[in-house]
């Protein structure tokens, strides 16, 4: 990660009771200075970190210690310590992350002290705060019109507030008390019992670059993942094998050609959009405003790391934010644990979803509905959701081959498949008439984004679970 070093500093030494909290301890360290095991352990999963330990109070430590840090973490137990520590850095003028917890609150506090040169607060805001706070000390003699103009709005508000007294609250408070009446019996199962489940939240599994992949050789990448896919392919076409994204020089060869397909999908996106007989008509900057807005919709020319991201998947997963997660979702398994053997320690979180964002340091409750045609907890059975990536040329036939890269392994002399609007059949294995596998989507009048459905016949009716697949078209 770049840290570089570390200072640990602790004057404890490691009890039974420890192990269960600190992952770095372990049964047998018992008795042994906390910093100094923590630095081993360390120093075991990361060799070239850089890691001194003092087995000490932070007050005695020597200033030099505190000099040579770029930022101090405080993770005491006692007021004192962190008094003491806040004195410190604010002398030595170095950022101190201060965290604790208690049960099941927590806090982190950031301390900037004056005259590090660290630009940390926005100034938009500390204006507006300023601003704020000059607004209360004006004077009635000073803004006699900001006074009037403020009694006008209280005269006004007092008016909304008796207009819902007289005529809103006494209807709202009628449909209270009979939703009261009948909320054990109609609503309580449904609504305290139960949250929605996950595949609510995902109705239509979006199709995986295992998809765009099968059909990226015939088809035309639509956005600039699909053309480092299709870059992918074709690198393994030219060279025979797929390319090693440890190797530098593959990962440039791999990052020209996806340049190539997206300066082929900026041209075609230009050409559907502005086409030849109207190029005439158009000024040269209008022109160029076209050019500019398809490079900005499809972004600038690929970077070495995004390739290797798109590919490797390899975005940096961030310890400290999984660790977070991790610990909402243990303390989640702890309050049901203890729930469902009848003690109650605290109420599972509520909404049932939680975003945590750690740019901006911030949870946000998200309130998630159950979905009454939901395909897992709903009232319909038998039903799946798909998507498919296709060829923009693809033919009746690849329906069932992409199904089968989906996942979805369907004989098509069994499936059926028609437009659930019109009822018009695409394929009926049945009826050879309409049993052409080579027939077109296109010349059938599917569009991207269509959905088709398909249903089971003769055995494959009697034996599937599912009775339906609605599937999304997604041309490529
Ligand atoms: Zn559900």
């Amino acid at each position: 990660m770049g840290i570089g070093k570390l200072i640990l500093v602790d004057l404890d030494t490691i009890e039974t009771s420890n192990l269960s909290r600190q992952m770095l301890f372990r049964p047998g360290d018992e008795g042994r200075p906390k910093a100094e095991v923590a630095a081993e352990r360390l120093k075991e999963m990361n060799p070239y970190l850089d890691i001194d330990f003092f087995f000490e109070k932070l007050q005695k430590l020597p200033m030099s210690v505190y000099e040579e840090s770029d930022v101090v973490v405080a993770a005491l137990d006692n007021f004192n310590a962190r008094l003491d520590l806040n004195k410190i850095c604010l002398r030595m003028k170095k950022p101190m992350v201060e965290g604790g917890t208690v049960g099941f609150e927590g806090h982190v506090q950031i301390v900037i002290p004056e005259g590090t040169g660290l630009r940390y607060k926005n100034k938009k805001n500390e204006i507006e705060n300023l601003v704020e706070a000059r607004l209360w000390e004006i004077t009635d003699t000073e803004y006699p019109d900001y006074y009037r103009a403020q009694r006008e709005i209280e005269l006004l508000e007092e008016e909304i507030e008796r207009i819902k007294n007289a005529r809103i609250n006494p209807i709202v408070n009628k449909i209270h008390r009979e939703i009261e009446l009948v909320f054990d019996w109609k609503y309580a199962p449904e609504l305290l019992d139960q949250t929605p489940c996950y595949r609510c939240l995902v109705p239509i599994p979006p199709a995986d670059d295992k998809l765009v992949a099968a059909c990226t050789l015939k088809g035309l990448p639509r956005n600039r993942n699909h053309c480092v896919i299709k870059a992918e392919v074709e690198f393994e076409k030219k060279y025979g094998h797929k390319p090693d994204l440890n190797l530098n020089d593959e990962v440039l060869k791999l990052k020209e050609i996806a340049q190539i397909e997206l300066e082929k999908l900026r041209e075609r996106v230009f050409d559907e959009n502005v086409p030849l007989e109207e190029r005439d008509s158009l000024t040269k900057e209008q022109i160029e405003d076209w050019k500019k807005n398809i490079r900005e919709t499809f972004g600038s020319d690929y970077k070495f790391e995004e390739i290797e991201n798109i590919l490797g998947n390899k975005i940096a997963a961030i310890q400290t934010v999984s660790s977070v997660i991790a610990s909402v979702q243990s303390q989640e398994a702890l309050k049901l644990l203890f729930r469902v053997n009848g003690r109650n320690i605290g109420a599972p979180m509520d909404p049932p979803y939680v975003n945590y964002n750690g740019i901006y340091g911030q949870f946000d409750h998200l309130n998630i509905l159950k979905s009454d045609d939901c395909l897992a907890c709903g009232k319909i059975e038998g039903e799946e959701n798909v998507q498919i990536v296709v060829p923009f040329d693809a033919n009746v036939g690849y329906i069932f081959e992409a199904m089968e890269i989906s996942g979805h392994v369907l004989d098509s002399e069994l499936w059926m498949i028609t437009d659930p609007m019109t009822k018009e059949i695409y394929w009926n294995p049945y009826m050879p008439s309409l049993k052409d596998p080579d027939v077109k989507l296109t010349s059938l009048k599917i569009k991207s984004n269509d959905i088709i459905t398909l249903s089971p016949l003769g055995k494959a009716l009697a034996e599937s679970e599912i009775k339906k697949f609605n599937v999304v078209i997604a041309f490529m």
